[in-house]
């Protein structure tokens, strides 16, 4: 029997996350690949690594993916400068090292990318060299299952962290070649997994201690077993298939978290009818706080046609509409039940410096009418595809980019989740200075400062405060009027340092009335008393 160590790099796809919270489906595919050809699994992650651990196996099973621009909270994932030194560094006789993009090789490694890792780790294991292949509909049922256990070698086991699961990979927009920047098409025809497979996947996850999941992996959670794939770009999504998958899982018990990933705007503004009675099915099952991402990518309609992309900005306007319709109530754990996210992305072909123009005019639009947005992502196209490069219109590119984050991320934050709105199961992750920053479990959480004294890894629910462009700053709720920081304090509404010092010194204070009697402005006490434990 061999050994073979899994060396989790993190992975941060769109459609599968993979940095901490989130455990990507890779480690778990190939911890079960490994274990169905009757070898030994180790797992440790690049985290493990760093604090000192060492692989033990004789071979060397390495995953990491791109890094996204921007920061990571919790952990950062594996550079490729760190991949090169653990090959330099380990006593391993063989490495394989899986990245979800090509790229160049390490010296000392096999480098994978164009086929499924965990059937390449199975087939190197059952029979030498292996054929790069995808894995078959009965390996994609047996060793996700399989592969469970590997979650309890994850740090932060089992509270805060989050499983990712597929529901599909490939696009149906691959007929047509696909949006021309996109790798997805490649693939080919999109392939689905059964609703049985994925429901036996979460059941074994639970009982493994993971309680929090987010169905991601497709281009499209509507079209999810849509009819038509492989004659159409736009498949009519499937009713029955999908209330077989929600309600199959809704009937699983322990489940705290159910999120799921990205939608085809144009699927649902083909298809209404369909499209709503899915979207109410995800309203009714999933948590509170759900996103669906879509991608427009570009609200000009020449760029549309010139790369083939899959939605015109009407079409993306009325899935928008739809998501809104079903979804923007606020549910139990303070945001809004189900939001649409909107993903743009430059250097496309055909972009001119209207397009910019067209893309701004397109997001003032939604601010300026009732319509909620809970994400807007602004990306580069990356050189998958050999005729791209970056935006050859940087200046108007940095201007839009500064247009969302300041015209439109901030305002509509505060539409999406207002001042005073209770926030339930922030989890606090990391302490800067004063601050500690907290995140609800869930798809793209909302980034949280309280200016308290807080320990990290714990949950609490929160106050929302304050709006930065893509974060909160909220206090414990409820917040203790005695004992809390100066700090805390000058948070409050309306309240600043001069009268936080005043209410501090007046401490303790035991009654509405005795707080009203400490304020200079009593008609300040009905503002904070909201936050408030006496
Ligand atoms: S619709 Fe999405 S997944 Fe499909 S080709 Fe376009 S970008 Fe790729």
């Amino acid at each position: 029997m061999m050994k073979v160590t899994i060396l989790d790099g993190y992975v941060d796809e769109p459609s599968r996350l993979g940095v901490p919270p989130f455990i990507s489906p890779y480690a778990r595919y190939i911890f079960g690949a490994i274990k169905a050809a009757g070898h030994e699994p180790e797992y440790m992650t690049i985290d493990h690594y760093r604090q000192g651990q060492k692989p033990t196996g004789q071979i060397l099973f390495m995953i990491s993916g791109a890094l996204v621009p921007g920061k990571y909270l919790r952990t950062m994932p594996m550079s490729f400068k760190e991949l090169a030194n653990i090959i330099s560094e380990s006593s391993v006789e063989n490495y394989v090292w899986y990245s979800s993009r090509p790229r160049e090789t390490p010296p000392g490694a096999t480098h994978i990318w164009d086929c499924d890792a965990d059937a390449y780790i199975f087939d190197m294991l059952n029979s030498g060299p292996p054929d790069k292949r995808r894995r078959t509909a009965q390996e994609w049922s047996e060793w996700p299952v399989l592969g469970v256990d590997m979650v309890k070698q994850y740090q932060n086991h089992p509270q805060s962290i989050i499983a990712e699961l597929d529901i599909s990979y490939g696009c149906p927009h691959y007929i047509t070649g696909g949006c021309s920047f996109c790798t997805e098409p490649l693939f080919g025809m999109p392939v689905f997994r059964s609703q049985d497979a994925i429901i036996a996947e979460i059941k074994a996850l639970l009982k493994a201690g993971c309680a929090n999941f987010r169905l991601g992996g497709g281009s499209c959670t509507i079209s999810y077993k849509a009819k038509g794939i492989g004659e159409t770009d736009r498949p009519r999504p499937n009713v029955v298939a999908q209330k077989q998958l929600f309600s199959g899982i809704s009937k699983l018990p322990g489940i705290q978290v159910l999120h799921t990933d990205n939608a085809d705007p144009a699927i649902i503004a083909s298809y209404p009818d369909e499209a709503e009675k899915i979207l109410q099915m995800i309203a009714n099952i999933c948590t509170s706080g759900n996103l669906l991402s879509m991608g427009i990518e570009s609200a000009d309609p020449a760029v549309v046609e010139k790369n083939n992309l899959n939605s015109q900005p009407e079409e993306v306007l009325a899935a928008i509409k739809l998501i809104n319709k079903v979804g923007n109530k606020r549910g139990p754990t303070g945001l809004p039940v189900l939001l649409p996210g909107l993903n743009f992305l430059t250097g496309l072909q055909g972009e001119t410096k209207e397009t910019f123009q067209l893309n701004s005019q397109f997001l003032k639009n939604i601010l300026d009418s009732d319509l909620l947005l809970r994400r807007i992502n602004i990306r580069q196209v990356a050189p998958t595809r050999q005729e791209y490069a970056p935006t050859r219109h940087k200046k108007q590119f940095i201007a839009f980019k500064k247009f969302v984050r300041e015209e439109i991320d901030s305002p509509m934050l505060e539409k999406v989740i207002p001042a005073g709105t209770l926030l339930k199961n922030l989890y606090t992750e990391l302490k800067i200075g004063k601050i500690m920053f907290a995140r609800q479990i869930g798809t793209y959480p909302i980034l949280v400062g309280l200016p308290q004294n807080l320990e990290p890894g714990i949950f609490l629910d929160a106050k929302v405060t304050t709006h930065g462009s893509r974060s909160l700053t909220a206090l414990e709720y409820p917040l203790d009027i005695n004992n809390c920081s100066l700090s805390a304090l000058e948070e409050l509404p309306g309240i600043g340092k001069k009268r936080a010092a005043r209410l501090f010194h007046a401490r303790p204070i035991n009654s509405k009335d005795e707080l009203i009697n400490a304020l200079d402005e009593p008609a300040l006490a009905s503002q904070i008393i909201p936050y408030l434990k006496f």
